[in-house]
């Protein structure tokens, strides 16, 4: 007997996830199926840096996908060449191995400090990771990360992750011992509710693990490609990690990451790392569409310009309804709403037509496209603003 399958069904129920199919998008606006319009302050979790379909990275797409889309990862391809040269010539990094999502770019780094530690440091092979952290999926990468959630999950868990408190040096020093090799951690700490680590411990972070002889390595899946107003957020620190993650912004929206490392700490050898799909042209084609856009130093002034903007709008909202701080930097920033109220937010503006996410319950995330206007910003607080004043007002009749 065949069943009926619901149409939503045919999905394998991972999330809990509103009953509403979007199938159009266009800079902060989605459209669902009925043609109702949503503005967008999610975008895909920080991915479409330059907004939904936007036309340089179709078009790019579409002139790549007439060319050649793989010819194998064993051979060279132009597209990638070009996408690795010019990360290079950005950042402070030497080497690049293109993945197809964080998670795997993250699972690189792993290896490779693992790699780093079986060739230089004795077999040295644990990495100190921070609580709260999140580093993807995967089965080591869930191990890395600090989710509380993740701990009862698929154990038992790969060994060789310490984990340490975000801004409390003396937490890292305790943990380092002969089995050390790396210290990993995202700069601001995004799905934990937006935590920045300060300048400063970044900056003590990178003398520490120098005058240990061990990797420093930063997760910049969220906080990099433009995100905090910089290409990439250790710049703000004024130091140089020895590898670096990239996704989420690098495809914008579609699935392209990146794993850079400098000259010493990149010593894969042959067989170590690969995949059938990594560094394929199709999705670096996407990639160098983004960067030629998002390295231009008029648009990072203007993602940090407009990073202020609604961080001081924020501020005010916040301030009229008695809530908490703003925390972040550039277009990643979040507000504390004192009260686990941030489900019943996200729900009620899902229904006014805006995207909104609530990392945690007491904590609103705010992640729009790096080229959103001020006046939607306005808008999306005008939205927000209304919302607040109802829950307030449902508090009092309460
Ligand atoms: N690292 C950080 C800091 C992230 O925010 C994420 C995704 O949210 C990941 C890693 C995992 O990336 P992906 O979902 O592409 O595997």
């Amino acid at each position: 007997m065949t069943m009926a399958i619901h149409p939503y069904n045919a999905l394998m129920d991972i999330t809990a996830r509103p009953d509403v199919v979007f199938d159009r998008g266009e800079g902060s606006w989605l459209w669902d199926d009925t043609g109702k319009r949503y503005l967008d302050f999610i975008q895909g979790w920080a991915v479409n840096c330059l907004g939904h379909a936007p036309a340089a990275v179709a078009e790019a797409l579409a002139a790549q996908a007439k060319r050649l889309l793989t010819p194998s990862p064993a051979y060279y391809n132009d597209t990638s060449l070009k996408l690795a040269k010019a990360l290079i010539a950005h950042s402070s990094f030497d080497q690049v191995f293109f993945t197809n999502s964080g998670a795997e770019a993250n699972e690189g780094a792993i290896k490779l400090a693992r790699k780093y530690g079986a060739l230089h440091r004795n077999g040295a092979y644990e990495i100190i990771t921070f609580e709260g952290g999140f580093h993807g999926r995967t089965l080591a990468t869930m191990s890395a990360s600090g989710k509380k959630a993740f701990e009862p999950l698929f154990e038992p868990k790969v060994p060789g992750f310490r984990k340490a408190l975000l801004n409390d040096l003396g937490s890292v020093s305790r943990l380092i011992s002969d089995k050390t090799v790396a210290v990993m951690l995202e700069p601001i700490q995004g799905e934990a509710g937006v935590w920045p680590a300060t300048d400063q411990f970044l900056q003590q972070l990178r003398e520490m693990t120098t005058a240990h002889g061990l990797l420093l390595i930063f997760d910049e899946i969220q906080t990099g490609m433009g995100r905090t107003g910089k290409l990439f957020h250790y710049e703000h620190a004024g130091i140089a990690p020895d590898i670096m993650t990239l996704g989420k912004g690098i495809g914008g929206g579609v699935p392209l990451a990146a794993l850079l490392a400098t000259s010493r700490a990149a010593c894969f050898e042959h067989g170590d790392q690969g995949g059938t799909f990594n560094g394929n042209p199709l999705m670096c084609a996407a990639g160098l569409a983004v960067l030629d856009q998002v390295a231009k130093p008029d648009f990072l002034k203007s993602t940090a310009e407009t990073g202020l903007f609604l961080e001081s709008e924020l501020q005010r909202l916040s301030a009229r309804h008695g809530l908490g701080e703003v925390r972040g930097r550039g277009l990643l920033l979040a507000l504390d709403l004192k009260l686990p109220v941030g489900p019943a937010i996200v729900a009620q503006a899902f229904a006014h037509g805006l995207l909104l996410n609530a990392p945690r319950p007491d904590t609103l995330r705010f992640m729009p496209a790096l080229n959103v206007t001020r006046e939607e910003i306005s808008q999306m607080i005008e939205a927000l603003d209304a919302i607040l004043i109802k829950a307030g007002a449902a508090r009092l009749v309460a």
